[in-house]
Formats: structure tokens, sequence, C-alpha cells
């Protein structure tokens, strides 16, 4: 999968004959841009030039799960590419806030899914994960996610259920996108993955992203620390394994980065450690948006209740802190929109809150907590002819993904980005540019 192995030389020449010989054919057909034209680069020049990632997601894959099962293809990435001792959330360390902060370099704060469920008050509307009117609407995603960056450069992407691809952002979709149907076999997955790198050169992805739902299911059923987890993460191993050597047969393997990842780690949440905020104070009125390790608050302008129910709950929660927005850990990036709520009552690591109406918690696992918490540390690693051999670099925050992902297609990211390259200057072999 790297291009410093030594090439095929006859190979080579075959390649770039074709080249010219597609370059002639677009010629001669007329299908380059006209000169002048702000017209992005034909398909045809922009698919067969650059390199590829295919990027995957593992739910809740640990920083430390790959070290306690065997691991064969996954161990391949690390070791022959990069791996960071962790990937660190941004705050909350949910699926759907991160796996969009992984898309578009942007803390939640600034993209907009704040929460897997919250509250738009100029909507007046919820965003829930299970609502699909609601992830598939554009208006809820802002920023720029990197396959909108792609195509809007001329380059295809595709999307097998990474969150918000089913949107219509900023008026674009991926040129190939699945609704979410979490019963999909993960090897299916995989299959459509490869047969998209095989597409003919005008079709072909460059940008291929692929999610996966476990370890993440097993995390919260059976908690972090069992042998399922284990036994879990060892089945994905194959489905690493298939996709490594999938790769590996296509003609283009020495063009391939593979990016394996994960949106946040899986911390132990005990069933009765929850506190619940009706039994210290009166919610009737109030727009509670409860996501286990933590619940924002919502008052619609009644400044009189919310600071009422401010310091009633400062006073007497005991497992659990409670925020204006803007006085929320700065390390969070977490004060900015309405969509946050008035009030953050964010649960001590190891407990969730909640209130009595709501969901009932069966104890095992966790995520949501502060992203500089341990557990909550995703996985990071990666190889290809972009990316160093051999090194393992420091946990960083995953809004540097992005800037990585446009790196390596060779895009001009988008402007305003909170995440920044020369953070992963160490694993590149490109100097980034500027
Ligand atoms: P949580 O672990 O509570 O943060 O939520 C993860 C849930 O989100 C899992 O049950 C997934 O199946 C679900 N999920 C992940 N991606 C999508 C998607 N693109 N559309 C709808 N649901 C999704
Ligand atoms: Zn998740
Ligand atoms: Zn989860």
């Amino acid at each position: 999968m790297r291009t410093r192995a030594p090439g095929d030389p006859l190979r080579h020449a075959l390649t770039l004959a074709f080249l010219a010989f597609l370059a002639l054919l677009a010629a001669c057909a007329g299908t380059g841009a006209p000169a002048g034209s702000t017209a992005p680069p034909a398909p045809v020049a922009a698919a067969d030039s650059g390199e590829y990632v295919v990027m995957v997601s593992f739910d809740g894959l640990r920083y430390d799960y790959v070290d306690r099962a065997p691991t064969p293809a996954f161990d391949r990435v690390a070791t022959a590419g990069v791996r960071a001792t962790g990937l660190i959330p941004s705050y909350p360390s949910k699926t759907f806030p991160n796996h969009y902060t992984l898309a578009t370099g942007l803390y939640p704060s600034n993209h907009g899914i704040v929460d897997n469920a919250f509250y738009d008050p100029s909507y007046d509307a919820v965003y829930a994960l299970g609502d699909d009117e609601a992830v598939t609407s554009g208006r809820w995603y802002g920023g720029e996610p990197i396959w909108v960056t792609a195509e809007r450069q001329g380059v295809r992407a595709a999307s097998f259920f990474w969150v918000g691809s089913e949107a219509a952002i900023r008026g674009v979709r991926p040129s190939y996108v699945k609704a979410y149907d979490s019963g999909v076999p993960y090897s299916a997955r995989v299959d459509t993955a490869l047969a998209w790198l095989s597409l003919p050169v005008p079709e072909r992805p460059r940008l291929v992203l692929l999610y996966m739902s476990e370890p993440d299911h097993t995390g919260h059923r059976a908690g972090p620390d069992g042998t399922e987890v284990e036994a879990v993460v060892a089945e994905l191993d194959g489905i690493v394994g298939r996709l490594l050597d999938g790769i590996e047969a296509l003609p283009i393997a020495s063009r391939v980065n593979v990016l394996l990842l994960s949106d946040h780690g899986m911390g132990p949440a005990p069933a009765e450690q929850v506190e619940y905020l009706d039994d210290v104070v009166d919610l009737d009125g109030v727009r509670v948006l409860e996501n286990g390790t933590q619940a924002l608050l919502y008052f619609d302008g009644d400044e009189a209740r919310l600071w009422a129910v401010y310091e009633t709950l400062q006073e007497r929660l005991e497992h659990a802190r409670v925020y204006l927005r803007e006085e929320t850990p700065e390390r969070w990036h977490y004060r900015r929109g309405r969509r946050i709520g008035d009030l953050v009552v964010a649960a001590d690591r190891g407990w969730l809150v909640g209130t009595r109406s709501g969901r009932r918690w069966n104890g095992g696992g966790m995520h949501g907590w502060d992203p500089y918490w341990r557990p909550m540390h995703g996985t990071f690693m990666a190889t290809g002819p972009g990316l160093r051999e051999g090194v393992e670099i420091p946990a960083f925050e995953n809004v540097h993904v992005y800037p990585l992902v446009a790196h390596l297609l060779g895009l001009e990211p988008a402007p305003g980005i909170d995440g920044r390259l020369d953070v992963l200057a160490p694993i590149l072999t490109r100097p980034p540019a500027r």
C-alpha cells in the first residue's frame, strides 16, 4: 500500500501511457474546462491523479482496545504507518458531535451538532440521532464536511453511513451515499468500498468514508473492561483484514491512505450512579435534553427561572457540575450558540444525570464525559503514501483530522476551521503547504 515500496517499472510506464491517452481523449472530446472558466477540473483529470483516502470509523474503539485482543490487521496498519497514543474527542464525547467534528475540523459549538440530542431555539425544533427527518436535513449541519470540500474541488467522495452524509450540506451530497441501516453487515460495507474504488476513473471516488457501529454497542452493554469487548475487537480485525487485502489487490494500491479511527472511548457507568435533576429542583416548563453524561437545559428567555434553577442545582447536586453555557471549561470549546442550552449539567466521571421520567440506565459502559479523561480517548492509526512509516505520536485532538485528509487528497481546506495541519506535520511524508 506504500509508494516507497519498489514499484513495477513496466506497470508505471503503462500507467503513464494510459494517462497520456486519457488526456488526449479528453482534449479531443472537448471535455476539459474551457479557457478562463471557473468550472472544477474535469473529473477524469481529477480522479486519475493524486492519492486516495479510505477513512474507517469504529464507533467507541477506545485507545487501548486493540492492545487487548489479537489484531493482526490493525497491527499491519500501525506498524507500516502511524499510531497515536489516543485520539482526543471534542466535548461532549458522543457519536454525532464527534463524527461531524472529524468530518469538518470544527468543534461541535462551531459546526452545530452540539450533542446526540439538542434543541434549537430559532428553529423551535429538536435534533436527535434517532430522528431520520432531522438527521437527513441539511439545515442542522454547519461548516464544510470533507466530502463537500472534495466534491466542490472536483474530487468524488463516497460515504457508507458517516454521520451527516445523508443530508445535502451547502447543497452537496457525496457522489455515493447510503441511507443508514444498522443491519448492513460490515463485510458488505467493506466490499462496497472496494467496488467504489474499482469503478472506472471518471466515476471512482478518491475519498471513501466507512462507519462501523461496534465496539460501541458491546462497550455500552458489557462495559469497557470485560472479555466481550475483546471478542468484538478481534472480529472487527477480520473486517480490517478484508479491507486491507482488498485494497492491496487494486491497481491503485500504492496511492491509497487508510485511516482507522474512532469517535470516542468508553468508561464504566455503574447502574446505581445516576443523579436525578428533578429530585432536587422543580423542572416543570423547563426543556431538558438528556444525553446521559450531560443534560442541556433551555429556559426560553425566562431569566428569573434560569437563575433560580442554576443556584438550586449548584447547591444540591452531588455528582454533577452545573454551568452557564458561557462558563463551561475552556478546554471544551463549548460556549458558543444557543443549541448548547442555557445550562449545561455535566455528570462527574462514572456518573450519569437524568430525570425520573427519562431513560432508565442499566449499567455497563458510557461515554460523553470530559474528553481529557483518558477512558474517553479513541483510536487513530493510518498508513499510506502520504504518511510516514513506524511513527508513534502523542494523543491529539480530533479537529486535526479534517486538515489531514484534505492534505492527503491535495484539497484546499475550508477557511476558518479549528484543526491545524502543522500539529500532524511529524507524520507526513510531504511537508504541509505554507
Ligand atoms: P451513542 O453511542 O449513544 O453516542 O450513539 C451511537 C448510535 O448512533 C449508534 O446506535 C449508531 O447505530 C447510531 N448511528 C451512527 N451513525 C449513524 C447515522 N449515520 N445515522 C443514524 N444513526 C447513526
Ligand atoms: Zn460513538
Ligand atoms: Zn455509544
